[in-house]
């Protein structure tokens, strides 16, 4: 893990630790200057404390939004509070009038954290009511000290507590807003066309109709690159060689050629004919042409330069044709054809994504439905749409890894809950499905993007150790150095940050972060549309009473787990019918009945381990799966059972009464071999519990 941070941490830390305490000390020796050694320096002293707590405000103040670091606070608070205890003790008249005590307690409440801001509390008031240390007002006056000590902690804190959501962020959020060099949010970039989309045949067509009126030999298009630094070429060149097609007609000038140079960096048009052209031939295939005259124009759009015309003459004479308007007008067509094939790729562009979201929406919606279908528990339709989420966008923004992280805020905590980063192998950690673990993100860039939902860019982060991290460590990867954060809100309940890392030579932009919101917008309908298959799904497995397996569900459970156990180990099935259970609904009622048959279900399910199973078999009867468990292992799990129910007691309008159960053992492979065996037989010994009286257990094929 890179990017974090092991000494600003640890300086951090001992910086914080440092200067708290050297401010108790120079609290505690200004009472020891006070009470008689060297008494007229304690002045100089308190001055001393003052220019110690400014400096470290201001220190803050200056380094916050360069360096990102957090303001230290606690520091601050310590030599601040020193230097007014002092003065308090100093002067009679700042004693008197109270305003040191006022104005301490609230600021330690608001600015600090509970145990320190007790402990500086306890310190100042011990401070300001004990006479020997708090001079000529201390005397008899602790009882207004102690009053205004607690109108301003009550006060302090309950502002804090208004304007910050957990331990002090809000302390953190502003200098990680403030830190523009490393915040880069890729504003107002108007993406470049490509090479693909000016290089229309609209540019050669113009170029073709100005060739026979320039006099010039050839006229070439040239254009910048939008990579910095790369040479200037030229993509349309007139006259075309035979069969040559527009592609292979490139050719590259260095940027340092002077013709080019005039036209597109100083915007001026360049005309030199004769022997003074001579040297402005231009290199093809080892060797350089020697041109009669040269002539090159800039053409410009929108105020900002596109590329250049150029034109050249090989012929003999003066060169009397009007070359240079003749290029002026070329190059305002060139710019209009420019800007139009820019505006239509837009459009399309637009178009295409439409078409490529309502794709998308479509493939959420399959997606949460396939793993429904699928019955994998591994798979729940939510999981499938994070899936599908994830992957998307991945793709869409050619991004190295994709991870969507649940976030707790109040707790400051997230934990992935997808990663993809598009291999197969080698993926992780976080290109997986398991849970992650919940991980703290307190100080990184995610909390801030968390907190203020606002996206944010960042690139080449690795290079700057010392600022804040923009990951959680474990979530870094050493190779990866831009990364773009984006606020997910509030899908069926979803909070969290979608994070795009990649690696050198990729740096995200505002539209990269367009993309990904509006695919998460998709994101937010497939969760609720997946939230709805569970709970359908819920309602045809589980009973809508208890929640307990319905008959039909827990039947086929039951088979398809033995045909798993296939005799090799054993397992009981348990069914429970309820004593009398007529006599419940018709002494209170069947409400009450309902509330009877709920509280059992909630008895059942605590009595059972995660492998087994509970279900509801019918009216007032229920039925259990004991998973590896022979005769005696059911005996006891029966007979505990029917010990809780029959000791629990129910309320029923004020008054109390108690049910009873009968239940009935049937145990694999013993004496059942499947799974209709195994509940016909259990049922039958229930049958037998109650003939032998009720409340009591009867295993199958023993006597009640
Ligand atoms: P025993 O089993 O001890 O022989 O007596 P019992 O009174 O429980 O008899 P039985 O099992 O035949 O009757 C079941 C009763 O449970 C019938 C019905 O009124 C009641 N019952 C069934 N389903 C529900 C339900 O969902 N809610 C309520 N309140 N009562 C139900
Ligand atoms: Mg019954
Ligand atoms: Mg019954």
């Amino acid at each position: 893990m890179q990017l974090p941070l092991p000494y600003p941490a640890a300086r951090r830390a001992a910086r914080n630790g440092f200067l708290p305490v050297l401010a108790l000390l120079h609290l505690s020796s200004f009472s020891f200057l006070r009470s008689g050694f060297l008494g007229e320096w304690t002045t100089g002293w308190t001055v001393s404390a003052f220019i110690a707590a400014g400096f470290l405000v201001f220190r803050d103040l200056a380094t916050s939004r360069r360096e990102n670091h957090l303001p230290d606070i606690l520091s601050q608070v310590a030599w601040g509070v020193t230097a007014l205890l002092e003065l308090h003790a100093l002067s009679s008249a700042v004693a008197s009038s109270r305003i040191v005590p006022a104005a301490v307690f609230p600021a330690i409440s608001f600015l600090l954290p509970a145990l320190p801001a007790a402990i500086y509390a306890f310190s100042a008031f011990v401070w300001l009511s004990w006479s020997p240390l708090a001079g000529f007002g201390g005397t008899g006056t602790s009882a207004s000290i102690a009053a205004l000590a607690v109108l301003g902690m009550v006060t302090g804190r309950a502002v804090r507590n208004k304007m910050m959501t957990g331990n002090g962020e809000m302390v953190a959020r502003k200098p990680i807003g403030g830190g523009r060099s490393i915040v880069l949010t890729g504003e107002g970039d108007n993406p470049p066309a490509s090479r693909e989309e000016e290089s229309g045949e609209g540019i050669q067509r113009i170029l073709e109709g100005i060739l026979p009126i320039s006099g010039a030999d050839r006229v070439m298009y040239v254009s910048t690159s939008h990579v910095p630094g790369s040479p200037l070429v030229a993509r349309h060149i007139v006259p075309r060689p035979k069969g040559a097609s527009r592609h292979d007609q490139e050719q590259e000038i260095p940027d340092s050629y002077v013709p080019l140079q005039e036209a597109m960096i100083f915007r001026r048009e360049f005309f030199a004919e004769g022997e003074e052209s001579f040297r402005w031939g231009l290199r093809k295939d080892g060797k350089r042409d020697r041109p009669s005259g040269v002539a090159a124009v800039p053409v410009l759009g929108d105020g900002t330069e596109e590329g250049a015309i150029l034109a050249l003459r090989f012929g003999e004479g003066k060169w009397t044709d009007p070359v240079v308007p003749v290029l002026e007008m070329g190059a305002f067509f060139i710019a209009r054809e420019v800007a139009g094939t820019r505006r239509r790729f837009r459009d399309e562009r637009l178009l295409e994504r439409q078409v490529g979201f309502n794709r998308l929406a479509r493939t959420i919606a399959e997606a949460a439905e396939k793993s429904s279908a699928g019955g994998a528990e591994s798979s729940s339709p939510r999981r499938e749409v994070y899936k599908t989420t994830a992957e998307q966008i991945r793709l869409q923004l050619g991004a190295d890894r994709v991870l969507l992280v649940e976030a707790e805020e109040r707790r400051c905590r997230g934990r992935v809950v997808w990663g993809t980063s598009g291999q197969e192998n080698g993926v992780p950690p976080f290109g997986g499905r398991g849970e992650e673990a919940w991980t703290g993100l307190g100080g990184t860039y995610a909390e801030w993007v968390l907190k203020n939902n606002v996206h944010r860019i960042f690139s080449g982060v690795r290079t700057s150790p010392g600022k804040h991290p923009v990951l959680p460590g474990k979530w870094t990867r050493e190779d990866e150095d831009a990364y773009l954060l984006v606020p997910v809100q509030g899908a069926g309940g979803f909070r969290g940050i979608l994070a795009c890392c990649s690696r050198e030579n990729r740096s995200y932009h505002k539209r990269d972060a367009e993309t990904v919101k509006e695919i998460l917008a998709i994101m937010r309908m497939g969760i609720s549309h997946a939230l709805h298959i569970e709970t359908l799904e819920e309602r045809a497995t589980n009973d809508g009473l208890t929640g307990l397996l319905n008959q039909k569900t827990f039947r086929e459970r039951l088979s398809s787990v033995l045909s798993r156990l296939d005799g090799r180990y054993e397992c009981a099935v348990i069914m429970v019918d309820i004593d009398h259970f007529k006599r419940i609904n018709d002494t209170y009622g069947h409400p009450a009945g309902d509330e009877v048959l709920k509280n059992i279900s909630i008895i059942i399910r605590k009595t059972i381990r995660k492998a087994d199973m509970a279900g509801r078999y019918g009216g007032e009867e229920f039925v259990l799966y004991l998973h590896e468990a022979d005769r005696e292992k059911a005996i006891q799990v029966a007979e505990r059972l029917r010990l809780i129910i029959g000791q629990t007691k129910f309320e029923f309008g004020g008054k109390e009464a108690g049910v009873t159960a009968s239940l009935g053992i049937a145990c694999y492979p013993s004496r059942s071999r499947d799974g209709r065996e195994l509940l016909e037989h259990a049922d039958e010994a229930l049958y037998r519990s109650k003939q032998g009286g009720r409340n009591r257990t009867t295993v199958y094929g023993e006597p009640a």
